[in-house]
């Protein structure tokens, strides 16, 4: 097509964030967005209902379980997982043209999804986000307290599942401070 083929030795250019749910993965990717508003995001798909002040087309393209189905069936996802009941799947067409177009690609997506973007996409970087310590994650997880001890216990039982995937990945970033994991991610993506 009349480009040169990147050398086999090039950084990827798709990264995807991920780590155990509560880590923190958006405020990082909304701090880094700040910082760097011409970043790429991907938009996903998702069948989860709007909360106040989402936008459609923006944090996410909400869409129904009818909808959600066709994506699937018509192979129009790069990956897509069922999350907390709701599906979430990252739309494959935006991905490859800003990918071809030799553009930096981030996702934010859970620890399904990046299982799968690895298995389709290799020469992608998965960055793991990892939490300061257990007991912080314990601390972000209880939250106020509100919930019953029958509910933490299965959340922490689901979490330290979670942290045993930092070892598929490529890199694992500790959440100490929003602005240092930023900037770390923004040096692995290349954009600084
Ligand atoms: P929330 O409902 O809080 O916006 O997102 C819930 C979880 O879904 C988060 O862990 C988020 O990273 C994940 N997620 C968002 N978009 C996608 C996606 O396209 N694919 C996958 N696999 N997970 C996603």
């Amino acid at each position: 097509r009349g480009t040169t083929p990147a050398p086999p030795d090039a950084r990827p250019r798709l990264t995807v964030l991920s780590g155990p749910s509560g880590v923190g993965k958006s405020t990082v990717v909304a701090h880094m967005r700040k910082v760097h508003p011409e970043v790429w995001l991907s938009v996903s798909a998702t069948t989860r209902k709007p909360r106040p002040g989402e936008r459609h087309g923006v944090q996410y393209f909400f869409v129904s379980d009818e909808e959600f189905d066709k994506l699937v069936a018509n192979g129009e996802l790069l990956e897509w997982a069922e999350f907390a009941g709701n599906r979430y799947g990252t739309p494959r067409a935006a991905v490859s043209e800003r990918l071809e177009a030799g553009e930096p690609v981030l996702l934010e997506i859970d620890l399904q999804g990046a299982r799968q973007v690895k298995e389709s996409l290799a020469d992608s970087q998965l960055v793991f986000l990892a939490p300061p310590s257990w007991d912080e994650l314990v601390r972000r997880l209880t939250g106020r307290g509100t919930e019953s001890s029958e509910v933490i216990e299965r959340r922490l039982a689901a979490a330290k599942i979670e942290l045993a995937a930092e070892a598929e990945f490529d890199t694992t970033l500790v959440n100490t401070s929003v602005e240092d994991v930023a900037r770390e991610l923004l040096a692995l993506m290349e954009v600084v």
